[in-house]
């Protein structure tokens, strides 16, 4: 069973992926990862690191990268909610769009409230000329950031604390981007020849970050 497995078109993909130059390094510098029989990966394979262990499970998408042959994909998984439930923002390529926003502590401001807070700033040196700026300019504004915005829809996400880009694990929804925007799931963490840390997201987006980078853990509430 193993022996047919390890001879089979996406194990055969994989080893000449892993033997490319896009292929998967252990995140702790031992090199090249292998392709290992998984029970637990929807492909039957992970890869692994012979030195520590360390693994990226070979999902769908990986395959299908390695492959390039849609016929045997399956549905990839997607990120989810605490409650099962798929956020708001989730886009076709598995990421979520978040709400732009700035926080206050923990709780996000939107933008349009900003937007508001902008266009009154912006309207009262004005009130001498018209006195009804700094009334209507700031409805006015947040009218336009609605009309704007509210084709998309997006997430709440709440940034909850910042962690290099190395010690990221499996599970852990972050920032794709510094501070805010849009958010997605870690699926596995590699690394490159260069040593960089390759962010294997839900969906298959790849982030490449340096080990020490800081990024975003967010939780999504919508
Ligand atoms: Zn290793």
């Amino acid at each position: 069973m193993t022996r047919r497995l390890m001879q089979s078109p996406a194990a055969q993909a994989l080893h000449r992926l892993q033997q490319g130059p896009a292929a998967y390094h252990c995140p702790g510098g031992h090199g090249v990862l292998r392709v290992w029989p998984d029970a637990e990966s929807p492909t039957g394979l992970r890869l692994a690191c012979t030195g520590c262990g360390h693994g990226v499970t070979a999902d769908t998408k990986l395959v299908e990268l390695a492959t390039s042959d849609q016929a045997t994909v399956e549905m990839a998984p997607e990120v989810r909610l605490a409650d099962g439930t798929a956020p708001e923002g989730l886009r076709p390529d598995g990421t979520v769009r978040a709400t732009a926003g700035v926080q206050l502590g923990n709780m996000p401001v939107s933008s349009g409230v900003w937007a508001a807070l902008a266009a009154l700033s912006a309207a009262v040196p004005l009130a001498a000329a018209a006195p009804a700026l700094p009334v209507v300019a700031p409805p006015l504004a947040y009218l336009l950031w609605k009309l704007c915005t509210r084709r998309l829809p997006a997430s709440q996400a709440v940034n909850t604390q910042r962690t290099p880009a190395a010690e990221l694990t499996t599970g852990q929804q972050i920032r794709l981007y510094g501070t805010a925007g849009p958010v997605g799931e870690v699926s596995a963490v590699g690394a490159d020849a260069m040593g960089r840390i390759r962010l294997r997201m839900v969906g298959g987006m790849e982030l490449l970050r340096k080990p020490g980078q800081q990024v975003w853990q967010v939780e999504l509430r919508t």
